[in-house]
């Protein structure tokens, strides 16, 4: 298998994973294709698919860089509990620049939303989590 075979299969794994993995993740997944294949070079593949544009690079509240096969506006939300994140769809918030270019004239041209809770695999396991439990690793 060829270089850029090796990369397509790279952004398959992203995009076929709705989490937003993180290189180790994705290097995880990679080895059941390429037994061969080193952390170094997923990461420099996710690197490169990312300056191409071919997929977005997320810092999750944690610190850690995750990967989005989704290059369209939209956002996110993370899993307190699991640290897996997900995407939530434009519609499903408030869509500021218009009021906020209404209120004050100010021409929005980029904003981040951060939401953390608790997926529902989480509930679903442990009904009364406590969150502050779940701030530790
Ligand atoms: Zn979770
Ligand atoms: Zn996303």
């Amino acid at each position: 298998m060829n270089y850029s075979q090796q990369r397509n299969c790279i952004l398959n794994i992203v995009c076929s994973n709705p989490i937003h993995p993180t290189a180790e993740q994705v290097y995880e997944q990679a080895r059941n294709i390429f037994p061969r294949i080193s952390l170094g070079t997923v990461y420099r593949d996710l690197n490169q698919l990312s300056q191409m544009g071919a997929l977005k690079k997320i810092c999750s509240s944690y610190g850690s860089v995750r990967f989005d096969g989704r290059t369209d506006p939209h956002f996110h939300m993370e899993c307190t509990c699991c640290r897996r994140v997900f995407d939530v769809e434009k519609s499903e918030l408030f869509s500021p620049e218009k009021s906020i270019m209404d209120s004050c004239g100010f021409l929005v041209r980029r904003y981040e939303i951060s939401i953390q809770g608790i997926c529902r695999d989480c509930r679903e396991k442990n009904r009364d989590l406590p969150i502050d439990k779940t701030e530790k690793r």
